[in-house]
């Protein structure tokens, strides 16, 4: 009889652990853009299980969850996500998560509607490129310290601490940008690339941002972008206009050439990371170094 109910203890004790802890105890969160990955992981460090969906160079406007996705959305307790239809073909499933009551987290709702800049191009009207400004992404910071804090009560103090760590290097971050930028003169200011991503960059850090493809990836760029892009590149004087490493280099290539066939040249600046970061491990994998690297890519190139 006593052997029995202690078999019977230890399969509940199972049964409850799995359905919503993995075997260590620790919550299962799962974020969708490298950039959230990196933020999380900085904030939950090892006290959380954390995983996320997109890797470097992967386009969140076009992802598509797998199978396997799915099945790590529906192991998590939490899910972190950018919304203003950043992740366009992720809202369905995203629905059915809420549907089960599994908390999902946009960041996008740390921030003030009326500060966010319109796009015609998204069912939001907003622009969801917001980690661009660094001022949005110490907010979202925030916003994710609260979230785990709620979640696991018990590591509130370690997660207010790193939080109060990441701000600060955010902030040194934004003093240290701000520092490069100033050695390019304003005129020389001009930011041409793949698709419009870097408006909030732009706005924050006094750019003129023109992108070939609009807010979203997901409609390509006609001929007739191409000619008038070209014809701004030459009455601008832009020396480099910039790929990105989530989005194919054929259209800003396309540009390049319909500059050159009106005889006049302009570069390729190099590749700038938009939507992803750059390899686990490199210093571009983390939001402050992807930061740092574009911001040197595009002040050398257009000096
Ligand atoms: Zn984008």
């Amino acid at each position: 009889m006593k052997k029995y109910l202690i078999i019977t203890l230890c399969t509940l004790a199972i049964i409850s652990c799995k359905s919503d802890k993995k075997d260590n105890g620790k919550i299962n969160v799962v974020t969708t853009t490298s950039m959230i990955t990196d933020l999380v992981k900085n904030i939950g460090g090892d006290y959380i299980n954390l995983q996320g969906l997109m890797g470097s160079g992967v386009d969140p406007h076009l992802y598509k969850a797998s199978e396997g996705d799915v099945s790590k959305l529906s192991e998590a307790d939490i899910i972190f996500y950018n919304g203003l239809h950043l992740e366009g073909k992720l809202v369905e499933v995203f629905e059915k998560m809420a549907h089960q009551n599994k908390k999902t987290i946009a960041l996008s709702d740390a921030l003030d509607e009326r500060t966010l800049i319109g796009s015609e191009f998204f069912a939001s009207n907003y622009d969801p490129h917001i980690w661009f400004n660094v001022d949005y992404w110490k907010e979202a910071t925030k916003y994710v310290v609260r979230q785990l804090s709620e979640a696991v009560p018990e590591h509130q103090a370690v997660f207010k601490t790193n939080g109060e760590a990441y701000l600060n290097k955010l902030e040194a971050l934004k003093t240290k940008l701000n520092k490069t930028i100033q050695t390019l003169p304003e005129d020389k200011r001009v930011l041409v690339t793949a698709h419009d991503a870097f408006n909030y960059f732009g706005k924050s850090f006094g750019f003129e941002v023109v992108g070939l493809q609009g807010i979203s990836t997901a409609t390509e760029a006609g001929v007739q972008d191409v000619q008038k892009m070209s014809d701004f590149i030459i009455d601008q004087k832009v020396k480099a206009i910039f790929i990105e490493s989530s989005v194919p280099k054929r259209t800003i290539e396309a540009v390049k050439a319909a500059v050159n066939a009106k005889n006049h040249d302009v570069e390729i600046g190099g590749s700038l990371y938009s939507d992803a970061l750059g390899n686990p491990g490199t210093a571009e994998g983390t939001y402050i170094g992807m930061f740092e690297y574009n911001v040197n890519t595009i002040v050398n190139a257009l000096k």
